[in-house]
């Protein structure tokens, strides 16, 4: 992985001094490079400058991290992943399957038995699982080796070790491909867009999980780290999907507007020029919002308290659980079996 592909003159990431309207890498979804810095801190206190684009609101890390500050930074956040031992305890299964069981559930209405689905970026597995148990010709690839190993020894699904740009799939072969919390990482989404985007036979349904840059529910200097390179809201990533050539099927935020989905559809509808990207209220919106976000403010909301109350009211969910079920599938199964009780 080169950070610093196809950028001219871009310093490594470091304390220097960089005007706060230098912008070294084009904007991934309108291309143009005026913008400016809206935070040049990571959520560790370390440098990490974060630009956004004037012309329609991405967001994005530049100059970019290093590779080898990219893996400090995993290495901090998840190190036991990262030496390849991860093996979740059950709390950890209720946990991640509770989640895969509320992705899935927003499936549902598009899922016909059989149907052949690729999940980039399995992570340990869970959302495969689900996905299988609901009747689904599913597989997924995820490029770290503890998840992958974990989710094909123990859980016994088609999961495989890899990343996207390795990974030999047949053109217009899948019905459906689903990326959780993948694009963010990502150096160049929409080339990410457009290569998953052969994959789909005509018609078929691609959905994306991100965090949504907008986000308010949590303390702002945690907002941004290395492990991010690009931010988006609706409008970006909606706009970003139809330049990659889909259309937008359907949309939603998470309640604490934390995350935010979209599924698309494969289409031949002419896609925007990068002209016909420009959103420059979109700009104002999320710069607005950015900049309204301080951390005093953020104490006087009820989000830092509501946090507490969900992760306790979880805690105890996650405790009753496992003392019922022993195994990371007996956990699985019990969750599909309560939000899919004809399954
Ligand atoms: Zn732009």
């Amino acid at each position: 992985m080169n950070p610093n592909r196809g950028e001219k003159d871009a310093p490594e990431a470091s304390p220097a001094a960089i005007a706060p309207d230098k912008i070294f890498i084009p904007c991934n979804l309108c291309g143009s490079t005026d913008g400016h810095e809206i935070r040049n801190k990571d959520r560790h206190g370390g440098y990490l400058r974060t630009v956004i684009c004037r012309h329609c609101g991405l967001v994005w890390s530049d100059p970019r991290p290093t590779p080898e500050q990219v893996r400090e930074f995993y290495a901090h956040e998840y190190r036991m992943n990262y030496k390849g031992v991860y093996q979740p305890q059950p709390k950890h299964t209720y946990r991640s399957g509770k989640v895969a069981v509320n992705r899935c559930r927003r499936l549902k209405p598009m899922l016909k038995p059989g149907m052949k689905i690729m999940d980039v970026g399995a992570g340990s597995g869970e959302v495969v699982y689900v996905l299988q148990a609901l009747g689904c010709d599913v597989s997924g690839f995820e490029p770290n080796e503890g998840y992958a190993k974990y989710a094909s020894d123990i859980l016994g699904v088609k999961v495989t070790q890899g990343f996207y740009q390795d990974t030999s799939v047949p053109p217009e072969s899948l019905d459906m491909i689903t990326l959780y919390h993948v694009l963010e990482h990502m150096e160049d989404p929409y080339d990410v867009m457009k290569c998953l985007r052969r994959w789909l036979k005509p018609g078929g349904y691609f959905l994306v999980e991100i965090p949504n840059v907008e986000a308010v529910c949590q303390q702002p200097h945690t907002q941004f780290h290395r492990g991010h390179l690009h931010h988006f809201n609706q409008a970006t990533l909606q706009m970003m999907g139809r330049k990659a050539g889909f259309t937008v099927s359907s949309h939603d935020t998470s309640t604490d507007g934390g995350n935010i989905w979209a599924i698309f559809q494969k289409s031949d509808v002419t896609p925007p020029s990068a002209k016909e990207c420009e959103m420059p209220a979109n700009y104002e919106r999320v710069a607005k919002i950015l900049r309204g976000h301080t951390g005093f403010k953020h104490f006087f909301t009820p989000h830092p308290y509501q946090r507490i109350f969900r992760k306790l009211a979880a805690r105890s969910e996650e405790q009753r659980s496992v003392r019922l079920q022993r195994t990371p599938k007996e956990v699985l199964d019990a969750l599909i079996a309560e939000a899919f009780p004809r399954t």
